[in-house]
């Protein structure tokens, strides 16, 4: 892994496309079809090559090491090895499945609900994720890294708006960057009075848990805001050893976790995995957050269930397991519209009552007849 200091656009004047060299670069990363092949992941004449014209390809060695190559459905590869369903899009799907570009009030900013922004410095991810939400803007053919003076403008635009007081960092994922640069715009937001929060959305201490040291940890921390990190994992597989030590650093470290996790056909869609990893999220001081409904981003129809079926995977974990590790199931709402609560389908009201659905199911009045 290079850890040296190369200029980064987020530190000068750069170029709108990611500067590979301003982020930590992932090595011996799988990035192309013959990457692919040549680790056994698919096989030769595998009809990848129009997927990867689309679609950026990224599978880190840990994640590499957690992949069963006898197993044909194998949770892992499903999540991270590109198939040629992929090129297969349907009606619903689009581009910007939850709306961000029309919520974007600058570059990198976007600005969905009243006391917090998004802000999305770098498209860029140490994996990618073949049902990623933000397909078409991630990867090297994405939409890159913020120049220094479009990253000016997005300070200055939370800095005018004193109704923000949380700035989430998403993207790509935010911790592809050096801790020189995370404490660099930790410290540009410590002197925004307003902001109070800030957190990070990143698949890195699970996919490349050895970037999570004590100077990151020191990065994250330094500015004197809150700093919270929402860990994306979907199976219970990706807790190894190494990603257990990282979740260590890091709420030892003074950073608070929690957890978000998208519902996914052939991955987490049975309730012994969901409560597995729901478990395991808590057994590793990860507060359990969200668990997403997969969005319509193209070709990811493979991967999506019914919300029938999730909202019954949901009531079951309510009787499985402990309330401690419950997530809440949420929809983004197409068009940019929000989050909503599609788990909360367990009331419904008539009659001058409620009707409460249990975790087997059965319904009952409230207030009882
Ligand atoms: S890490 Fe997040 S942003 Fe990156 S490909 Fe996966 S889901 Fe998408």
């Amino acid at each position: 892994m290079a850890n040296s200091e190369p200029p980064s656009p987020l530190a000068g004047e750069g170029a709108r496309r990611a500067d590979e060299g301003s982020l930590r670069a992932v090595s011996r990363s799988i990035k192309t079809v013959a990457d692919l092949e040549g680790a056994k992941l698919v096989s030769v004449q595998s009809g990848l090559d129009p997927v990867a014209e689309k679609y950026a390809i990224g599978i880190t060695p840990a994640v590499l090491d957690l992949i069963d190559r006898n197993d044909p459905a194998d949770p892992m590869a499903l999540q991270f090895v590109p198939s040629t369903a992929e090129l297969h899009t349907t009606a619903e799907e689009r581009d910007d499945p939850i709306g961000d570009l029309s919520h974007s009030p600058v570059e990198g900013i976007v600005h969905r609900y009243p006391d917090r922004v998004l802000l999305k410095a770098v498209h860029v991810c140490p994996v990618y994720c073949r049902f990623c939400f933000r397909r078409e803007m991630v990867g090297p053919q994405g939409l890159g890294t913020l120049t220094s003076a479009e990253l000016d403008v997005a300070m200055d635009y939370i800095a005018d708006h004193t109704e923000i007081w949380e700035v989430i960092l998403t993207g790509g994922d935010p911790l592809v960057l050096s801790p020189r640069r995370l404490a660099g715009l930790m410290e540009r937001l410590a002197k925004i009075e307003h902001v109070k929060i800030v957190r990070f959305h990143t698949r890195v201490p699970v996919v490349e848990p050895e970037r999570i040291d004590a100077e990151m940890v020191a990065a994250l921390t330094s500015s004197g805001k809150t700093t919270y990190l929402a860990v994306h994992a979907n199976h219970p597989r990706e807790f190894s050893p190494a990603a257990r030590a990282a979740f260590k650093t890091l709420v030892e470290g003074g950073v608070v976790l929690v957890s978000q996790s998208v519902l996914l056909r052939g991955v987490n869609d049975d309730v012994e995995t969901l409560a597995a990893l729901m478990r395991g999220f808590v057994e590793n001081r990860i507060k359990p957050y969200y668990l997403h409904h997969p969005d319509l981003a193209p070709g990811t129809s493979h991967f999506r269930i019914g919300i029938e079926e999730g909202q019954k995977l949901v009531a079951a974990l309510r009787g499985r397991i402990s309330g401690l590790c419950q997530p809440t199931y949420v929809l983004d709402i197409p068009g940019g519209y929000g989050k909503a609560d599609i788990g909360a389908a367990t009331v419904s009201a008539g009659d001058g009552c409620f009707r409460v659905r249990d975790w087997q199911g059965e319904e009952h009045a409230y207030p009882p007849g």
